[in-house]
Order: structure tokens, then sequence, then C-alpha cells
């Protein structure tokens, strides 16, 4: 786990170095990535803390690049976001993802009930025909509803409260599942909770490296106990040592993930994980 964290590290630097040159490269290249099959979703194991059963996969996406090698997220994301391409690129996440469930399911016992979280952009969100391509998504492959999540990132919410409610609302009426993610670490956070349609809150992975021996901190247990409150699911991102576990196991949240069960892995790699964790 240490190894990959740092990999991770690496990775992020590397973002962060992209230059303005670079940046146009990216940008041009982006439009043909996303039709060209460059694009690939790594699938990170949702797992259920108190009884370690695999509940879900959370999608999140790639670029192999051909020149460049493999690009995470951080590196074209914002240029994805810029260029208003992110609705063409989340349009392929969903379905992907969506796909992948389906047949995964499929595959499984009819009572290991696996649902998908897909990430998606407020840009997305901005569109009012993001409802019709998730009812799109959910129809085309026969999907529980339910078995979909998705992800918002709070902290970008803010400048359009409005539409995004009522998105949201229409979003949550097709009957798939809304979390907001990186929860508290925007400074609106608890006003949101209280407006939006939510079902699961995403507790940012902060606060979880903030645990260190077993003990939760006062704020990751009032968070918890917030969504207790509020009848919605919590699930902790950036679990890395078991006592973070423990601890979070300890003040009773619903679900976790992290590099201490797994990094994101490839759909085959996924399925045999899942194949194991069954026994
Ligand atoms: P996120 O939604 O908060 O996703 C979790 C990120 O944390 C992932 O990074 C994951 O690899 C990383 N992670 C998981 N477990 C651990 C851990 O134990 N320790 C640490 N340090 N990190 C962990 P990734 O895959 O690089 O994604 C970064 C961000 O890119 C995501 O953050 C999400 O905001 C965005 N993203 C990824 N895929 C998509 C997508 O399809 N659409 C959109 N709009 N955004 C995406
Ligand atoms: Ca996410
Ligand atoms: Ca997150
Ligand atoms: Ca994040």
């Amino acid at each position: 786990a240490k190894e990959r964290g740092k990999d991770r590290v690496e990775l992020f630097e590397e973002a962060m170095h992209v230059s303005a040159f670079e940046r146009l490269e990216l940008k041009a290249d982006l439009a043909r990535a996303i039709t060209s099959g460059q694009l690939a979703l790594m699938y990170q194991p949702v797992v259920s803390l108190q009884t370690g059963r695999i509940t879900g996969a959370e999608a999140l996406v790639r670029w192999d690049h051909p020149r460049r090698g493999r690009l995470a997220p951080d590196a074209f994301i914002g240029i994805a976001e810029e260029t208003g391409l992110i609705v063409q690129l989340g349009q392929w996440v969903l379905e992907e993802a969506c796909q992948q469930l389906r047949t995964w399911q499929l595959t499984l016992p009819p009572d290991a009930a696996l649902s998908m979280s897909v990430n998606l952009s407020v840009r997305q969100l901005e569109q009012a025909s993001i409802v019709q391509s998730v009812r799109d998504a959910v129809d085309q492959f026969g999907l529980d509803p339910s078995t979909l999540t998705l992800e918002i990132t709070e902290t970008v919410i803010i400048d359009h409260m409005e539409t995004d409610r009522s998105r949201l609302t229409a979003l949550k009426e097709l009957g798939v599942q809304i979390a907001l993610d990186d929860f508290g670490v925007g400074y609106s956070s608890l006003r949101y909770v209280d407006d939006l349609p939510v079902d699961i809150l995403k507790v940012d992975r902060s606060f979880v490296g903030g645990i260190t021996d077993d003990q939760p901190t006062p704020v990751l247990e009032a968070i918890v106990a917030l969504g207790g409150r509020l009848g919605v699911h919590t699930t902790a991102e950036g679990i890395e040592h078991p006592n973070q576990l423990s601890a979070l196991k300890g003040i009773g949240c619903d679900l976790g993930q992290g590099y201490w069960f797994s990094p994101p892995v490839a759909a085959d790699a996924f399925f045999e994980l899942l194949m194991r964790n069954l026994e």
C-alpha cells in the first residue's frame, strides 16, 4: 500500500507540472481520445465496513495517451471541463460503467447485490439532457436504477444551487442514488446536505487521514452521526491502514474505500477480487 501511495503522489506532481504548452497539446488530443478508444475505466471496490463484503465499485477514468502513456484524471479532467469535452467524456464513462455493471450482475449469484458509482462533473449536471442520458443508460443495460450511484463533488455545486437542486431531484426520481463526494471540504457542506436530495455522504479522505491510532477524530465522528440522523449512508474514502478501518467501524460508518482494501484496478482484476470476496 505504501508503494502505491507513492506512485499516486508522483502522478499528482506530474499533473501539477503540466505546462501551458502541454495543456494545449492535451486539449487538442482529448477530443480524439474520447472517440478512438483511448479512455479506460478502473474500478475500486466499495466495501461494507461491518461485513467486509464488496458491495460495489467506483468507476475511475484513465487516458491511455499514445505518447505520454497512462494519465490519471488530475491531468485531464480540468482540461475536459474547460473545453466542455467533459460532457462527451462523462457520457462515455456512464455507458461503459453501466455496461460493465450489467455484465457483472449477470455473472454473479442473484443475491450478491452489486452497485456502481460514477463521478458526474457539475458541467454535466448543467445539461438538461443529463436526466435523459442516465435514464437511457439504465434502460439500455436493463439495470435496477438503485444499483447506480452518481457522485457529485459538493465544492463545485455552489454557483448553481437552484439548477443543480432541481436537476438532482429529477435524477433521483429515476431511482438512482446520489452521493455527495469529498464531503466536508466545501465551506457550505452542511447547507447542501440539508437542501439537496442526497443518499450518501462520501467523507473526504483528508478526514480519514486524520485518524492516527484507532481513535476517530471528533469531526469524523460528527459527520457519521449526522449521516445517521439524516438517514443517509456514509462512505469513507482513503482507508489506508487497519486502525483507520477499525475506528470507522467503531463509529458505525457504513462503507469504505481505500488502498487498504484495493487501489482502483482493471475490470478483470476487479472481478477476481469480487469472486474471492464471495467465497
Ligand atoms: P474521487 O472521486 O475523490 O476519487 C477517489 C480518488 O482517490 C481516486 O483517484 C482514487 O484512486 C484515489 N484513492 C482511492 N483510495 C485511496 C487511498 O487509500 N489513498 C489515497 N491517497 N488515494 C486513494 P483518481 O482515480 O486519480 O481520481 C481522482 C479524481 O478524478 C476523482 O476523485 C474524481 O474527482 C475525478 N474523476 C475520476 N474519474 C472521473 C470521471 O469519470 N468523471 C469525472 N467527472 N471525474 C472523474
Ligand atoms: Ca468519487
Ligand atoms: Ca472523493
Ligand atoms: Ca476528489
